[in-house]
Formats: C-alpha cells, sequence, structure tokens
C-alpha cells in the first residue's frame, strides 16, 4: 500500500472513531458507535500491517502476534463475567502501557531509527521515548494494582506511607535529573531503566494510596493514562493515527475522571494525591463514622409483592449486587409487570453505581428496560418523597445515608440517591454486609426501610411469582 493511501485509511479510520466516541455518549446510538469503532480499527490495522512501514520479513512476526493477541482476546471476552469486566478492562490498560515501555525500549535500541534522527531532531526523538515509557510504566504498574483492588487480591484500604507526598515529589525531581542525563551524549540505558523503576514504582503508590470509595475514579484516570501511553507511542513510531486515536482516548478518559469526581463531590487532585477512604479501612463505623442504631425490619418476597401490588409509583436503585445476582432480567419482568397494571415505575441511576462507569445501563440495556424510564440520579432525587416504594436492589454505598449526615463517614460528601425519603424503601441484599468503601449504612435501620435478604436474583423471582399469583 502506497504512503498517500494508508494517510487516506488513516484519516477515513480517524473519522470513525471519532463518530464512535459520539455514538457511545447515548444508549440508543451505542450500538452503532461500536459498530464504527470496530470498523475504524479493523481499517487502521490493515492499512498498518500492509503501509508502507511493514516490510515483508516482518510480516510473519506482525500475523503470528496478531493471531496469539487476537486468540487471547476473543478468549478473555467469550468468558469473562459481567461483574469481572472492570477488572478485565484494568488489565487491558496495563498492557496499553506495557506496550509503550517496550516501544520505548525498543525504538532506544533500534540503531537503524536511532541513526536516522541527529541534532535537535534526536534531542526531540529521545525525549519522546523518555516520556513515553515514563507514561507507559505509569500506566502498567498502576493498572496491574488497579486490577488487584478490583478483583479483591490486593486490599481496597488505602496504603498511607509517612510523608507520601514528599516521596513522590522526590520521586518527580529523580526523574527530571535522570531525563537530562539521559539527554547527554552516549547516556546509554542507564538512566532510561532507573528512570523506569522510579515510573513502576510511582504508579504502584497512587494507586495503593486511593481508598476503596475512590476507585472509580482510578479507572477512567488509567483508561486516560492508557490513551497519553499510546499516543506517545505514536510518537514513538512516528504514527499518526496512533497520535490522534491515544490523544482521544486519553481526553475522553479526562472528561470521564473529571464527572465521576463531580458524581462523587472530589476534586481531581485530592483524589490522585491519595488517601480519601482513609477510614474505610475497617469494615464497620467503628472506623471512625457514627454508628448506627436500632433494629432492621425484614421482610418476606410475598409482603414485597403486596407493597409492589399497593403502590402507584415505584423507583427501582439497581448496584453491583445485582450484576452479581445477574437479575436484570427479572427485574425487567417485575417492572413489566407493574407498568402493565399502571404503576409508575422508573429506574434511579447513580454515577458510581456497580464497578465501572455505565455498569447499571449497560446491565439494563442488556435486559431491554426501556431507556425512558432509566433517570441519572440528579434527574430523579428529588422525587423520592412523591414515591411510595423504592427497591434497592443489591446497592448499599449509593444510597448510604451518611454520606450526608456523618462528616466523618469516609463517603461524606459524595451524593447519593435518597431512597429512605420515599414512603418505603426495601433494600435486597444477603447479610449485613457493608459495600465496596466498607461502611455501614444506616439506611438500614430507618423505620420506614425493609430489608428483604437473600440472592436478588431468587428473592425477585419469587417477588415475580407472588406478583403473578
Ligand atoms: P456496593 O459495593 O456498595 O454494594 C453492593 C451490595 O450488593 C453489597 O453490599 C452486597 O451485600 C450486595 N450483593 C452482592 N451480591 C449480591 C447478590 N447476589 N444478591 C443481592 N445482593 C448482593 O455497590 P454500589 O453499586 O451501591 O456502589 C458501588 C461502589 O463501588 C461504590 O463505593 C463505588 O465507589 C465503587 N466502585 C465503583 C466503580 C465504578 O466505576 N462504578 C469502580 C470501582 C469501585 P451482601 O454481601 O450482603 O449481599
Amino acid at each position: 500500500m502506497s504512503s498517500s493511501l494508508a494517510t487516506v485509511a488513516y484519516i477515513g479510520a480517524t473519522i470513525l472513531f471519532i463518530l464512535s466516541l459520539g455514538g457511545l455518549s447515548n444508549q440508543t446510538t451505542a450500538l452503532r458507535g461500536n459498530l464504527y469503532g470496530m470498523i475504524g480499527m479493523t481499517i487502521a490495522v490493515l492499512a498498518t500491517v500492509m503501509g508502507p512501514q511493514v516490510t515483508m520479513a516482518g510480516l510473519p512476526w506482525i500475523i503470528g502476534a496478531m493471531l496469539i493477541g487476537g486468540s487471547i482476546g476473543l478468549y478473555a471476552a467469550k468468558t469473562v463475567q459481567m461483574t469481572q469486566m472492570p477488572e478485565l478492562v484494568a488489565l487491558m490498560h496495563s498492557m496499553v502501557g506495557l506496550a509503550a515501555m517496550l516501544v520505548g525500549f525498543a525504538t532506544y535500541i533500534d540503531p537503524v531509527a536511532t541513526a536516522a534522527v541527529t541534532g535537535a531532531a534526536r534531542t526531540i526523538h529521545e525525549l519522546e521515548i523518555y516520556v513515553g515509557i515514563f507514561i507507559g510504566a505509569i500506566t502498567f504498574s498502576g493498572s496491574v494494582i488497579a486490577f488487584g483492588k478490583l478483583s479483591g487480591r490486593v486490599s481496597g484500604n488505602p496504603l498511607l506511607l509517612p510523608g507520601r507526598h514528599w516521596l513522590n515529589l522526590a520521586g518527580l525531581l529523580l526523574v527530571i535529573y535522570f531525563g537530562r542525563e539521559f539527554l547527554q551524549e552516549d547516556a546509554g540505558l542507564t538512566p532510561l531503566i532507573v528512570m523506569t523503576v522510579l515510573a513502576l514504582l510511582f504508579g504502584v503508590h497512587m494507586v495503593m494510596a486511593i481508598g476503596g470509595a475512590d476507585m472509580p475514579v482510578v479507572v477512567s484516570m488509567l483508561n486516560s493514562y492508557s490513551g497519553w501511553a499510546a499516543a506517545a507511542t505514536g510518537f514513538m513510531l512516528s504514527n499518526d493515527l496512533l497520535i490522534v486515536v491515544g490523544a482521544l482516548v486519553g481526553s475522553s478518559g479526562a472528561i470521564l475522571s473529571y464527572i465521576m469526581c463531580n458524581a462523587m463531590n472530589r476534586s481531581f487532585i485530592s483524589v490522585i494525591a491519595g488517601g480519601f477512604g482513609t477510614t474505610s479501612a475497617k469494615p464497620t463505623a467503628a472506623a471512625g463514622g457514627e454508628q448506627p442504631v436500632g433494629e432492621v425490619t425484614p421482610v418476606s418476597a410475598l409482603e414485597t409483592a403486596e407493597l409492589l401490588r399497593e403502590a402507584k409509583s415505584v423507583i427501582i436503585v439497581p448496584g453491583y449486587g445485582m450484576a452479581v445476582a445477574q437479575a436484570q432480567h427479572t427485574v425487567f419482568e417485575i417492572t413489566k409487570h407493574l407498568r402493565e397494571k399502571g404503576v409508575n415505575v422508573r429506574f434511579g441511576i447513580h454515577p458510581v453505581a456497580g464497578r465501572m462507569p455505565g455498569h447499571m445501563n449497560v446491565l439494563l440495556a442488556e435486559a431491554k428496560v426501556p431507556y425512558d424510564i432509566v433517570f441519572e440520579m440528579d434527574e430523579l432525587n428529588d422525587d423520592f418523597p412523591a414515591t411510595d416504594v423504592t427497591m434497592v436492589i443489591g446497592a448499599n454505598d449509593i444510597v448510604n445515608p451518611s454520606a450526608q449526615d456523618d462528616p466523618n463517614s469516609p463517603i461524606a460528601g459524595m451524593p447519593v440517591l435518597e431512597v429512605w425519603k420515599s414512603k418505603t424503601s426495601i433494600v435486597m441484599k444477603r447479610s449485613m454486609a457493608s459495600g465496596y468503601a466498607g461502611v455501614d449504612n444506616p439506611l438500614f435501620y430507618k423505620e420506614n426501610n425493609r430489608m428483604l435478604f437473600g440472592d436478588a436474583k431468587k428473592m425477585l423471582d419469587e417477588v415475580l411469582t407472588a406478583l403473578k399469583a
């Protein structure tokens, strides 16, 4: 393929990626957005493999690598459970970081690439390599730790080393110092290797210092980093498409991080600096928050069906437990039944419900819940006082009133769905265990709250049977 044809293909792919991002911003157009992305990526890969930069000798290596990588990706995508999706995404981000690191070292070691540039261009080339490896290493180690935290292999508690901000600052100064060394004539690999180790440690430290409740921001932030790592790789390889796509991913990830921070009422800088969720080190409110008092009122599936039958308006608040139980299809059946009986049923979605941005929307869309009854938290938080029954299905942190009432709570200040303001709230979960942030939930003890204990899918099946009886 000639270089001008490759450029045209790259422009086409870029347009498709932009259309893809636009499509993904809305549920009704998301499928089309995905399709654009898939076509764009196919064009991009073909144009690169058949492009002028690839020689015949290199082709078998590329095809071999694509077959191995593609098979692993296909296997992972086919076997991964919906609840493991956030971990998989974190792992994918780590791969982008690792690729940026490896490309950086390969480009530096490659005698042809190095000999091709001299003078100021050489300095810029080496700077690209240095920065690319730096971003790649942080993305790689940070994503591996995020994977560990999301999968429960690494504790969700923040690791707070004494003088951690000073440690970070010292690390940054060292990185700048070694960067200067690296740009000297015949610097060799040593400054690059030292910086890589520092960046890897920095990535580990950065994510380890972030407490459970702030993990959504970390996920979106690493998403952004992976984009910048890809853009840096594009600079190293002089590949315009990779630069543009990396910048698209990097900036959309940054916007998502900003939205997540707003949703949690945190400042971006404070989350990065770490230390939020400190008190979540202990699984109960004994960690600093107020201890909820009172007794909980359990209900049966039959009583729940009775309450629903008498209700005129119902709000359903899904959370991570709905994903674990795979209860979305039964939720849809109940919704359909109630709507046929004239009940006003709506869904309230918290921006950080579940374990990844948009988690609940994906599940509800999969179950074919109509989009026009699915609302964002802000759109319906004022409607709870006029609601007869609110069903909280496997959600916990996102409906915790201590976020508003208890300034010592690790989730203090995070906006929550005010389900306790409805006439009756019913919380469905298996036990009194806390949610991801590890804090007690005073909602359970409120007078107008009922607890429907058990697996969400099993209990909702029973509710549906009772409703239809
Ligand atoms: P939570 O983790 O707060 O609570 C989920 C609840 O579901 C648990 O208390 C659990 O209680 C219950 N549960 C688990 N399995 C089942 C089941 N089979 N049937 C019924 N209930 C079940 O989830 P939320 O959605 O309320 O809040 C999300 C949390 O995750 C927030 O703290 C957020 O910061 C964090 N997070 C979000 C990310 C995102 O991007 N959205 C990313 C990373 C973290 P029990 O064990 O008693 O059943």
